[in-house]
């Protein structure tokens, strides 16, 4: 009996189809945007020269620039509060124990979602308390390696279980063959293997065809860009509020609310004149924030938090309802557009010129190189936008043990 075991498991592992990988929760939806991180800035009190959250990255990285994936990830920087304390990150280590891992356990790490619901947040906690860690595993191989284990948490994260066929994991692929392995075996598990692998395109293998992005670019639904070229096909680049560019799905308008997909909320503007619909823009959503003023609303009134969806002649539609008597009672980007905030047009997005009429060989034919309009692309914005995590709930969590 235990002969035939150990014959099948060779017959699997040769023929290079054994699959151990296990889907965890629910997976992100690529088109929602990048999956969001916000790494507390102290990151490990073992390491101080910052190469900590580069470890970290490096591992969101390692998963989420992988070849025919569309799942990206987007860093944002931590924001402070009243009292100077950073706040809505979603990566940390817990130096204290508050967390209540105990010593077996090096992190932990996990998402929301589920139930036919896309994933929308995610977290990694790391054992500060019981654990010396490392960026620089060579020189320290005692030591836990950052970016092994922020490799492992984050493809919990990102929609991963552990690597193993049973509820129990008694059996399960080893370390050499599956960073999902339940147990750290020390020294450098920073890359992932063919299981790995699988199970990330399983979730989040590119299924259009004319999905060219990489990393690099060109970019996906809402990665920070410069102009329309640098977004891929079918998406244009977008002025959010916050003044960031980013790869969106361009337009909407009155007559048209849902024509920016899910993960993107229609903003509009006011009704240029009796026959045409109001235009508006598709701002992406910041998971766990209402929808912004002046976002249709029609078929989803909770969308606008504490503002009302109210019916309005200036848009035209049902929008969240912010009133106003001059433009400085708006937000940042709008305009006072009869009695309700509304997204100011200058910021609508616009299409660029077809052909090439101006003779500067970028094919835009409009000739000028400012990114005012998505249409020149001669620098590239890195301004980083600004995001909050105003709860994302701990709906369950991995625990990687370590072994003994
Ligand atoms: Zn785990």
């Amino acid at each position: 009996m235990q002969r035939a075991l150990v014959v099948s498991t060779l017959v699997l592992l040769t023929a290079g189809h054994a699959s151990a990988y296990k889907l965890l929760g629910a997976p992100w939806d690529p088109n929602r945007g990048p999956v969001p991180y916000v790494m507390h800035p102290d990151g490990s009190d073992d390491i101080s020269d910052g190469s900590d959250l580069q470890a970290i990255r490096n591992a969101m990285d390692r998963w989420t620039c992988m070849e025919d994936a569309a799942l990206r990830s987007r860093e944002y920087p931590v924001e402070l509060n009243d009292q100077g304390e950073p706040t809505g990150f979603n990566i940390w280590w817990d130096e204290t124990g508050q967390e209540m891992m105990g010593p077996s356990t090096l992190g932990v790490g996990g998402g929301d979602g589920g139930s036919g619901v896309a994933r929308r947040s995610g977290f990694i906690i790391f054992n500060g308390l019981d654990h010396t860690w490392t960026s620089d595993i060579g020189a320290n191989p005692s030591m836990v390696d950052v970016e092994s284990i922020a490799v492992h948490e984050g493809g919990h994260m990102l929609g991963l279980g552990h690597s193993c066929t049973d509820d129990q994991e008694t059996d399960c692929l080893p370390a050499d063959q599956s960073v999902m392995n339940p147990t750290y075996p020390g020294g450098n598990a920073q890359e992932l293997k063919q299981d790995d692998i699988d199970g990330f395109l399983a979730m989040y293998e590119k299924t259009d065809p004319a999905d060219n992005s990489t990393c690099d670019g060109p970019y996906r639904h809402g990665e920070i860009c410069a102009c329309n070229d640098d977004c891929i096909e079918g998406l244009s680049c977008v002025a959010q509020l916050d003044d960031t560019q980013i790869c969106s799905p361009g337009g909407c308008d009155s007559d048209n609310i849902d024509a920016c997909g899910p993960g993107f909320n229609c903003v509009l503007s006011a009704k240029p004149d009796d026959e045409t619909p109001a235009p508006g823009t598709c701002i992406k959503g910041v998971s766990g924030q209402a929808a912004p003023p002046g976002t249709a609303c029609g078929s989803s009134e909770f969308i606008c938090g504490n503002l009302d969806c109210t019916r309005s002649g200036t848009a035209d539609a049902d929008v969240c309802f912010k009133g106003c008597q001059v433009d400085d009672d708006c937000d940042h980007g709008y305009v006072c557009a009869g009695i309700l905030c509304l997204l100011d047009p200058d910021r609508l997005s616009i299409e660029c010129p077809s052909g090439d009429g101006d003779g500067d060989g970028d094919g835009d034919g409009d000739g000028d190189a400012d990114m005012g309009d998505g249409c020149g692309c001669t620098a590239q914005d890195t301004n980083q936008g600004a995001l909050a995590f105003a709860a994302f709930p701990l709906l369950w969590a991995v625990v990687r043990r370590r072994r003994r």
